[in-house]
């Protein structure tokens, strides 16, 4: 079948969520020529700020999706819990990348670890925690126990060492559908982010060590320092997945990488991911421009790193230090425009590079 021509620079890209990486995406967006229309629930959108428009409406509201659609010529999504029946309504009227299938994989713990072990990816034990019955028969303890929906920078889930705690850990949860997972033991975390293109090109980004802290990443640094043979996995593990999912666009897969050396999907997000954001200042495309490229169906652009970086997130009141940031010749400010520091809320981050490095063009 003959591919869909390019979306010229000109056309416009429809992205539904509202938050900071629609926003960064709306910011590549413009550069390369193209407008975007932003849809999201919220009366404030940071995403819709840097946007020629913000449709705000409920992601139920099918009128309002049609008006949208109407608007744009292909449309993406910055988040992963956006409903799958938006998703579908949408698809009616416009091409939709990423598809609805990463959105339905996503979306729930189960499924997405299933379908990791269904593409050859390894991946820590895990059992379904739905009853009683299932606590009585748990096996992957010490786990962590995570509600298999709409989970997110650590919330949702209790760290349970045996089967009392999850009991307790379970009730915590309101006895909603669970998965368990036995604890890794890992050495570092990482996460490999993968483009894949209109034609089925694919190319990854060069993967970051990161780190977490409270379930929140809190820093990635690139290189990773991993050895090449954790590189090579990575890859493989990620590129398996974008071909498996079969879309067009980004997918971020978070890895562990275990004492014993072997690497372990950890969970996926078909967008733009926080431990890509150095790609904004130390890396040949950015990954929201690679994104922006995917979905138009252009060339995909190179992933070199041009020099190491370190990416700290600025959480809640973090960001208050921004004067201090600029006057740093070695940090890129990067700041999202929310309103509100509420504690845990990633309001920006800074990207460390070498002090003389050049600044990478992003306007
Ligand atoms: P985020 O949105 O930040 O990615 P999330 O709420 O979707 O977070 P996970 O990625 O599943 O949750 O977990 C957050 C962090 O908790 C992981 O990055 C890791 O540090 C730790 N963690 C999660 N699962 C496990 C596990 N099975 N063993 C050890 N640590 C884990
Ligand atoms: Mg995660």
């Amino acid at each position: 079948m003959a591919l869909p021509p390019p979306l010229p620079p000109g056309s416009t890209i429809g992205i539904l969520g509202g938050g900071q990486l629609g926003r960064m995406t709306a910011l590549a967006a413009a550069r390369l020529g193209y407008r975007c229309v932003v849809y999201s629930p919220e009366a404030h959108a940071i995403g819709g700020d840097v946007a020629v428009a913000h449709v705000q409406a409920d992601y139920g509201d099918m009128a309002a999706l049609a008006r949208f659609a109407a608007q744009v010529d292909v449309i993406t999504y910055e988040f992963e819990n956006v409903p799958e029946a938006t998703v579908e309504a949408c698809q009616r009227h416009k091409p939709v990348r990423p598809g609805v299938r990463a959105i339905h994989v996503a979306q729930h713990r189960l499924r997405e670890k299933a379908f990791f072990r269904e593409l050859g990816l390894a991946t820590a034990d895990y059992q379904a925690i739905a009853s009683e019955a299932d606590i009585a028969a748990a096996t992957a303890l010490p786990g962590i126990l995570k509600t298999c929906t709409e989970g997110y920078d650590g919330k949702g889930q209790v760290r349970v060492a045996d089967r009392a705690a999850l009991a307790a850990g379970w009730a915590a949860l309101g006895r909603r559908g669970c998965i368990l997972e036995a604890l890794v033991d890992f050495t570092a975390e990482t996460s490999v982010i993968v483009a894949r293109g209109l034609d089925g090109e694919t190319r990854c980004f060069p993967i970051g060590r990161n780190d977490h802290r409270d379930g929140i990443l809190r820093t990635t640094m690139v290189p990773s320092g991993l050895p090449a043979a954790t590189v090579a996995t990575a890859e493989r593990y990620g590129i398996a997945l974008a071909r498996g999912l079969d879309l067009v666009g980004l997918v971020a897969l978070e890895l562990f990488v275990a004492r014993d050396g072997s690497v372990l999907a950890n969970e996926m997000a078909p967008r733009p991911h926080n431990s890509g954001h150095w790609t904004l200042d130390a890396c040949a495309t950015s990954q929201f421009e690679q994104l922006v490229r995917a979905v138009c169906g252009l060339p995909l652009g190179p992933t070199d790193m041009l020099f190491p970086s370190r990416m700290e997130n600025l959480i809640g009141h973090e960001a208050d230090d921004w004067l201090r940031y600029l006057a740093d010749p070695a940090a890129r400010l990067h700041l999202y425009g929310k309103t509100s520091a509420r504690p845990g809320r990633k309001m920006g981050h800074v990207t460390f590079v070498p002090a003389a490095a050049p600044s990478r063009s992003t306007t």
